[in-house]
């Protein structure tokens, strides 16, 4: 207890921004997770797993100083001996740390990896915006083709449409370091000659960065961008040529895109292919989209027809970054990828009520009757989980009536259950769930017969140790009372 003179502590509670994800929530991560893992599988890529805490030097030449992300969003601090160290804003700056630092050059190219965990912006928290989120990215070091950036797109594309998402995915080519720098000059001057106009915090943007100003949302510099100068139109000749092949076996794949030449990306290492996911959402004004070659509304999963792409809450994006790897210290390396937020994803898959697959639940449950029993019936769950089968129990409950109600709640098929009688005659009972009927085996039957029980339903078991059990939270006193 408090003295009467200090104040009562207050009860801790989450930073702004930030959230738990609590249990109910968890099979939409669970799927995502198994998703990606399976992308992933398919296109043979590697996990890889970074540090959350890096050199914050890795993300300012990276990602670049005069970025937001950088300059205003990034959680930097010294650490106890002094080093200025970032929580990571985003995963690919780790990943090419990583890349040069084991030499992955030295391995067959490409080197194709993929990430999934939190990252961390001091962004103004809204919805959809975190200052934790989670995002899953997959990353090629090491092959300038222009298949690989289809490809990506591909697989960005099409994890979407199989989750039943429609999407709108975002186009446009960077180009070269050198055709930036001069396309950022030409926009310079253009918002230059046009500063009066600008709202005061776009005037600043100028001075640190023209390109934030294609991203901001002041109606008035909007109106501005509408007349600015094109990056298409500095491209170089390479890079054209590769933009073109990259179009080229998009539309092989049947993939629809929109052309967006006011596509930057906020960071600084893109170049040529840059990308977005955009979701589609209704009611909000139609996005430029000069040079559309196809309508986002032929997106493959279902979309409203009143449904229109939104830069705002963007599900993911990426592009090539050729000369990051140089730049941060390796070999002069191509690459590219692309990094999806898992929030925004999860969101999408709530707001079109798509109902996610789960994973099958227990098939037996283990019953007992007395405290010997109990000792019993938990090796009993052993013996049935290194067999394979997936198993529910609810060893803290006594009598046979809330532990009944508990396996009919998971849906299982057959009750394993375990009394008095059982233990000294060495013997089981198994209960068909369905019928009711319960017949005694030898303990020693116990598990041929529920195989053949099981496969009789279709059923099959895991292989062993990777077999999930199923722990049922204990039941209060009042809920007991209520089955008795
Ligand atoms: P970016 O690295 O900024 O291109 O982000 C890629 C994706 O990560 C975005 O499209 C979002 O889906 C997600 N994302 C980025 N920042 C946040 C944030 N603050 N909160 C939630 N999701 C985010």
């Amino acid at each position: 207890m408090p003295k009467k003179s200090e104040k009562p502590k207050k009860t801790p509670q989450l930073l702004r921004g930030f959230k738990d994800i609590l249990p109910d929530e968890q099979p939409y991560w669970d799927y995502v997770r198994r998703s990606v893992d399976a992308v992933a599988s398919t296109f043979s890529f590697q996990r890889i797993d970074l540090p959350y805490l890096e050199d914050a030097s890795l993300f300012i030449r990276s990602v670049g100083k005069e970025t937001d992300i950088v300059e205003k969003e990034m959680y930097v601090f010294e650490d106890k001996s002094g080093e200025t160290v970032a929580l990571r804003p985003e995963g690919t700056a780790g990943v090419v740390r990583a890349y040069i630092e084991h030499g992955m050059l030295n391995r067959p190219q490409p080197v194709k990896l993929y990430y999934i965990g939190p990252f961390f912006r001091y962004d103004r928290p809204q919805a959809g915006r975190y200052r934790q989120f989670y995002q899953f990215g997959f990353e090629v070091l090491g092959d300038a083709h222009p298949v690989i950036d289809a490809q990506l797109m591909m697989m960005a594309y099409t994890m979407f449409a199989d989750m039943g998402l429609p999407v709108s995915l975002q186009v446009n080519s960077l180009g070269s370091p050198e055709a930036r720098k001069d396309y950022i000059k030409a926009l310079h001057d253009y918002f230059k000659s046009r500063k009066n106009s600008l709202p005061e915090e776009d005037a600043l943007r100028l001075q640190a960065n023209p390109l934030r100003l294609l991203d901001s949302k002041h109606p008035d510099t909007q109106a501005l961008v509408q007349e600015a100068p094109q990056i298409v139109d500095y491209l170089d000749e390479e890079s054209n040529q590769h933009f073109v092949k990259v179009l080229e076996h998009l539309d092989e794949l049947d993939i629809p895109y929109v052309l967006n030449p006011r596509l930057v990306r906020g960071l600084d290492y893109y170049s040529r292919t840059a990308f977005e996911i955009w979701p589609l959402v209704s009611d909000l004004p139609e996005v430029p989209a000069d040079n559309s070659s196809a309508d986002a509304g032929e997106a493959t999963a279902v979309a409203d027809a009143t449904e229109k792409p939104s830069a705002q809450s963007a599900l993911g994006g990426g592009g090539r970054y050729d000369y990051l790897v140089e730049e941060l210290g390796g070999q002069p390396t191509s690459a590219m990828g692309f990094a999806i937020g898992i929030e925004r994803l999860i969101n999408e898959l709530k707001k079109r009520n798509i109902s996610i697959p789960t994973l099958p639940g227990p098939d037996i449950f283990v019953a007992q009757l007395g405290d010997e029993a109990r000792k019993k019936s938990l090796k009993v769950f052993g013996q049935l989980r290194s067999a394979g089968f997936r198993v529910a129990e609810s060893f803290s409950k006594n009598g046979l009536k809330p532990q009944m109600e508990q396996a009919h709640k998971l849906a299982v098929k057959f009750t394993v259950i375990i009394g008095q009688k059982e233990l000294m005659d060495h013997t089981i009972l198994i209960r068909d769930m369905e019928s009711g009927i319960q017949e005694t085996f030898d303990a020693e039957k116990m598990i041929p017969e529920l195989q053949k029980r099981l496969s009789k339903h279709g059923v099959k078991q895991n292989n062993g140790s990777a077999s999930p059990a199923v722990s049922v939270p204990e039941q209060t006193d009042a809920d007991q009372q209520k089955l008795l």
